[in-house]
C-alpha cells in the first residue's frame, strides 16, 4: 500500500539514484532519546547516495533480532514484493548520516513497542539489508520553511534544519514528553521550534500537530512547508495547508497510519 497521499511538488526536484542491496552490519548503538535508538551500520556504504533531507531506504529486518533477514529479490520490474498476505519484511527509514569514508550510515528508530522494525530495536543486532535511497529531494529556494512530524520525522527534521539556508524556518514537533525534545538539541537563531506534547496520548491520536500549524504566523515572501507523520494525523493539516500555501509548496508524508503494518511510501 502507498501511503504518500500528497500531490508531487512542481519545485521539487528528485534526482534517481541507481540502487543494489547491500548487506550491513549494526556497530553500535545509542539512545539519543528514551524513545529514539541510533543504529550505525557499516557495510559497502562508501557510494550510497544520500543528499536530500528526506532520504530514506528500505531496510529488511530478520524475523527475530539476530537471525538472518531475507535478502531482496528482484525481477526485470524491480523489488519482488512479497506474496499477496504475506507481511513485508522491510521498512523504510530515513538515513540520519552518512559517514561514506567509514562506510557507515546511521538510522534512528522510534521505539513504539512493537511492530517488525520496533521489536528489533529493542535488540539491534546481526546484519540487515538496505536497498535504497531511490532519490533525493532538492527543494529550490524559498523565503521561509514550515516543517514538522512525530518522532519518526525526527531524523529527516534535523537533516532539513542541517541543509537549509539561513531563513526563517519554523518546525513544529508532536513528541511523547519532554525527554524527547533532545533530539533536535541546540538549534540556530533562525530556528524556531513548537513543541507540543503528547502527555500520555497515544502517537497518531491528537490533533497537536495541527494545532501548532494553526498558531502558526507565516512570514512575508514564498514559503514551503514539509511534514512526516502519522496519516491521519496529518489530514487536517493538509487542508489547513492549502489554504496558506500553494499546493506544489506543500509535502506532506504519511511515514505510518496507526493500527496497520508496514504502511509508508510503498
Ligand atoms: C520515508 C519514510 C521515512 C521514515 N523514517 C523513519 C525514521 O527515520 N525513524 C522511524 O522511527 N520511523 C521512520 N519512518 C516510519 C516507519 O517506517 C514506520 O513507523 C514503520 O511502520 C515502523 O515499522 P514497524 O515494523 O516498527 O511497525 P509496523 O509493523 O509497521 O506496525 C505495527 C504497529 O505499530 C504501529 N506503529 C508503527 N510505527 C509507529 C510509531 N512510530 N509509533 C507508534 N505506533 C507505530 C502501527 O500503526 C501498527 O499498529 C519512516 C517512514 C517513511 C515512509
Amino acid at each position: 500500500m502507498v501511503v504518500r497521499d500528497a500531490p508531487v511538488v512542481s519545485h521539487v526536484e528528485h534526482s534517481e539514484h541507481a540502487r543494489r542491496p547491500r548487506r550491513v552490519q549494526v556497530v553500535e548503538t545509542l539512545d539519543v532519546t528514551p524513545r529514539i535508538r541510533r543504529v550505525r551500520l557499516a557495510g559497502d556504504l562508501h557510494d550510497l547516495p544520500v543528499a536530500g533531507p528526506t532520504d530514506h531506504a528500505k531496510l529488511f529486518f530478520p524475523p527475530a533480532p539476530g537471525e538472518e533477514p531475507p535478502e531482496p529479490h528482484f525481477s526485470a520490474r524491480g523489488l519482488v514484493a512479497p506474496p499477496a498476505g504475506a507481511p513485508r519484511p522491510y521498512r523504510e527509514y530515513t538515513l540520519r548520516r552518512l559517514d561514506p569514508a567509514a562506510g557507515t550510515v546511521d538510522v534512528d528508530l522510534v521505539r513504539h513497542g512493537g511492530g517488525l522494525a520496533g521489536t528489533w530495536a529493542e535488540d539491534p543486532r546481526g546484519a540487515l539489508w538496505l536497498y535504497g535511497p531511490r532519490s533525493s529531494a532538492v527543494v529550490a529556494p524559498r523565503d521561509w520553511y514550515l516543517l514538522g512530524g512525530d518522532e519518526t520525522a525526527l531524523p529527516a527534521l534535523a537533516r532539513w534544519i542541517d541543509q537549509l539556508p539561513t531563513v526563517p524556518v519554523h518546525v513544529v514537533v508532536e513528541v511523547a514528553d519532554a525527554a524527547e525534545e533532545a533530539y533536535l538539541g541546540d538549534l540556530p537563531e533562525h530556528v524556531t521550534v513548537d513543541r507540543r506534547h503528547r502527555d500520555g496520548a497515544a502517537p497518531g491520536t491528537t490533533t497537536l500537530l495541527d494545532d501548532a500549524v494553526a498558531a502558526f504566523v507565516a512570514p512575508a515572501g514564498e514559503g514551503f512547508a514539509w511534514m512526516g507523520a502519522e496519516a491521519g494525523a496529518l489530514r487536517p493539516v493538509r487542508r489547513r495547508l492549502r489554504a496558506l500555501l500553494p499546493t506544489a509548496a506543500v509535502d506532506l508524508d504519511g511515514y505510518w497510519r496507526r493500527g496497520v503494518a508496514g504502511t509508508g511510501l510503498g
